[in-house]
C-alpha cells in the first residue's frame, strides 16, 4: 500500500524522502486565507513538477479549509469558487495527482438543497484540469459531506455535469468516525454512492464517535478501533495520506503501524 503524509510545502520532495514515502500532500499557501495559492518551492512550478517526476514522488494538493462552494453566502461562495479554480490551476501546473477539497456547508437555517445545487454550479463553473477529490468532514449539522445521505445528494447533483468523471472522493477516517459514520461499513457505503475512493486520509481521532470534532491523532493513540482503522485502509484500496500530528519520525511510526497490520 502506498503511504504518504501531509507535509510542509517548501520542499515536498525532501519531505517525501525523509519519510520514504511515494507521495506527499501539502497546502499551496495559507490554508485559512483567501489570498490565493503561493508556491514556495525554490525551482518554481515547472521545477517542482520535473523534480518530483524525476524522484518518482506523487504530489497531492489540499485546498484551503475556508473554501466553501456550497454556502448560500455570496461573500464566501464567490471567493471560494475563485480560490478553487486558482488551486486547480496551481495544482495542475506542478503535475499534482489530485486537489482535495472539503465538502463545505450551508448555514444553520438554510435549506441543504441549495448547497447541493451550489456544488453542481461550482463543478460547472470550474475548469477541472486534474481530479478534484471531495473529502468527508467531521462536524457541523449542515455540512454537505459529514453524513452519507448528504454525500449521496452531492453526488446526485454533480453526476449530470460534464466533468463528473473528474470528481472523486477522499475518505478521511478521523472525520468518518468523529462525524458519526460506522467504520465497519463506511467503505462499502461510500462506494455505493460514489463508485470510487481515490485517496484515504488515514488519521486516528482524539474524540469519540459522532462527537463532530476534527482533531487528528497518531495511529493507535486515539479513539478509533485499531482493527477497524486498518480494515478501512485495506478495503478502500486507495493511496494513503497521513495527516497525523508531528513530522517525519511520527509519520514514519504511523506508516509502520499500518505496515505491521499488513498494509
Ligand atoms: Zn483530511
Amino acid at each position: 500500500m502506498d503511504i504518504g503524509a501531509h507535509v510542509d510545502q517548501a520542499d515536498p520532495i525532501a519531505e517525501a524522502q525523509a519519510r520514504n514515502a511515494p507521495h506527499v500532500q501539502f497546502f499551496l499557501g495559507d490554508p485559512q486565507g483567501y489570498k490565493g495559492p503561493e508556491l514556495q518551492y525554490a525551482g518554481g512550478a515547472e521545477g517542482l513538477r520535473a523534480d518530483a517526476e524525476a524522484a518518482g514522488i506523487g504530489l497531492y494538493v489540499h485546498a484551503p479549509y475556508i473554501v466553501n462552494v456550497a454556502t448560500t453566502n455570496n461573500r464566501i461562495r464567490i471567493p471560494s469558487r475563485k480560490l478553487l479554480q486558482q488551486h486547480v490551476d496551481a495544482a495542475a501546473a506542478i503535475g499534482a495527482r489530485g486537489l482535495i477539497v472539503h465538502g463545505g456547508h450551508v448555514n444553520k437555517d438554510d435549506d441543504p438543497e441549495k448547497g447541493f445545487d451550489n456544488w453542481r454550479k461550482a463543478i460547472e463553473a470550474t475548469d477541472l484540469k486534474l481530479p478534484l477529490l471531495i473529502e468527508n468532514t467531521a462536524g457541523g449539522d449542515n455540512a454537505m459531506t459529514r453524513y452519507l445521505e448528504r454525500i449521496g445528494r452531492v453526488w446526485d447533483a454533480i453526476a449530470p455535469t460534464e466533468q463528473a468523471d473528474l470528481v472523486g472522493f477522499c475518505l478521511d477516517t478521523c472525520h468518518a468516525h468523529a462525524g458519526g459514520n460506522s467504520l465497519e461499513t463506511v467503505v462499502e457505503d461510500v462506494l455505493k454512492i460514489t463508485g470510487r475512493i481515490d485517496l484515504v486520509h488515514c488519521n486516528d481521532s482524539r474524540d469519540e464517535f459522532d462527537s463532530g470534532a476534527d482533531r487528528h491523532a497518531n495511529l493507535g493513540a486515539g479513539k478509533v478501533d485499531p482493527d477497524l482503522l486498518a480494515a478501512v485502509v485495506r478495503d478502500a484500496g486507495a493511496p494513503v495520506v497521513l495527516e497525523t500530528p508531528g513530522g517525519a519520525s511520527e509519520h514514519t511510526a504511523d506508516a509502520d503501524w499500518l505496515r505491521e497490520r499488513g498494509l
